[in-house]
Formats: structure tokens, sequence, C-alpha cells
């Protein structure tokens, strides 16, 4: 098996969009991710898995928190911003919880505190203890096949 058939067999995992979010002397630094995963309830546990390239790496190490922020169907736009796919610079929008900088907006966001992580290969994976969540009403962004897309019916049951 070569690197794209490993890449497309993954890419055919429909997903939602996330942006992480941290800060570092008071700087909001935001990553657009799809590596995310609710882990455990009882205690609250997220999963999220960082490039061993990416910044946000050694932010998350040096602050110990971070946010989970679900993106809206009308926010592509916040998801290439925090991929590095818009090239001009532009401000980012962020509001407060828990003293962690979150993605104004967002369908949910989700603070957590580092409760542990595991390198794996080239990633890291952080699970994190959930501290704080704020929901709001909306369908979410998705990703499948490498393409942003959102869900155009709802099947009631
Ligand atoms: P940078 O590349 O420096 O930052 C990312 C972008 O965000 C830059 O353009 C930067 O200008 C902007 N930015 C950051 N903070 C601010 C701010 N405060 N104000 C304004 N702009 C700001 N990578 C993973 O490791 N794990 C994943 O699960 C993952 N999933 C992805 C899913 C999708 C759908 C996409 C498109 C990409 C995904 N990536 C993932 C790749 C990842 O988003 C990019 O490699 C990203 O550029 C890495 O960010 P960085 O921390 O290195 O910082």
């Amino acid at each position: 098996m070569d690197d794209r058939t490993f890449r497309n067999a993954m890419g055919k995992f429909a997903t939602g969009v996330t942006v992480i979010t941290t800060d570092v002397e008071g700087e909001a630094h935001g990553m657009t991710a799809n590596a995310f995963m609710s882990l455990s309830l009882n205690p609250r546990l997220v999963l999220i898995s960082i490039g061993e390239k990416a910044k946000m790496l050694d932010r998350i190490n040096e602050s110990g928190k971070f946010a989970v922020n679900i993106l809206s169907e009308e926010q592509q736009e916040v998801s290439m911003l925090f991929a590095g796919q818009i090239k001009e610079e532009r401000l980012a929008e962020f509001d407060h919880l828990n003293e962690v900088s979150v993605v104004k907006d967002a369908l949910v966001n989700i603070v957590c505190r580092v409760y542990g992580k595991q390198v794996a290969g080239d990633h890291t994976i952080f699970i994190g203890e959930v501290e704080d969540i704020i929901l709001r009403e909306g369908t979410p962004l998705t990703f499948f096949e490498g393409k942003y897309g959102k869900i155009v019916e709802r099947q009631v049951t």
C-alpha cells in the first residue's frame, strides 16, 4: 500500500471541522483540525492529534490548555484561515472562555486542560479534560475526500 492509498482511504471518513486554539503569553494561536473525538464521559475527556511540524504543538505543551471549536457551515473561511489556506493577513475574531481564546460564533466551544499526551508517529495525541462548553444552534461544516461540504438533508427518525 502506498501513501496515496492510505490518504484516500482516510479521506473517506467524513468529519466535522474544528479549530484548536490556545494562548501563550497573552497571544492567541489557532489551527484547523479534523482529528478530534469524544473519548470518555467520566471523566469528560476529548482527544486531538497535532502534527510534529505544527506550531500548535509547542504552544499547547507550553500553555497546558486548549479549546476545540466546532465550526458551523458558515465558517469555511475561518477553517481556511487557520489552515494557512488564505494568504493575505486577516484578523481573527476570538471570544474568551475560562481565560482561553475561542472562535467567535462556532457551533461549540470546548475548553480543556491537558490531561495526558502520547507521541504517535509524526503526531502527538493530546487528551483534554473538559472544563467548560458553550453550545450554539446551527449545522456543521463538513470535510470529506479533501473537500468542504455541509449537511443538505437531515433524516428525522
Ligand atoms: P500556522 O500555520 O502558523 O497557523 C495556521 C494559520 O492560522 C496561519 O495562516 C496563521 O496566520 C493563522 N493564525 C493562527 N493564529 C492566528 C491569529 N491569532 N490571528 C489570525 N490568524 C491566525 N493538522 C493537524 O496537525 N491535525 C489535524 O487534525 C489537522 N486537520 C486538518 C483538517 C483540515 C480540514 C485542514 C484543512 C487541515 C488540517 N490540518 C491538521 C493541517 C493544519 O491545519 C495546518 O497544517 C496548519 O497550518 C498548522 O498550523 P500551525 O499551528 O503550524 O500554525
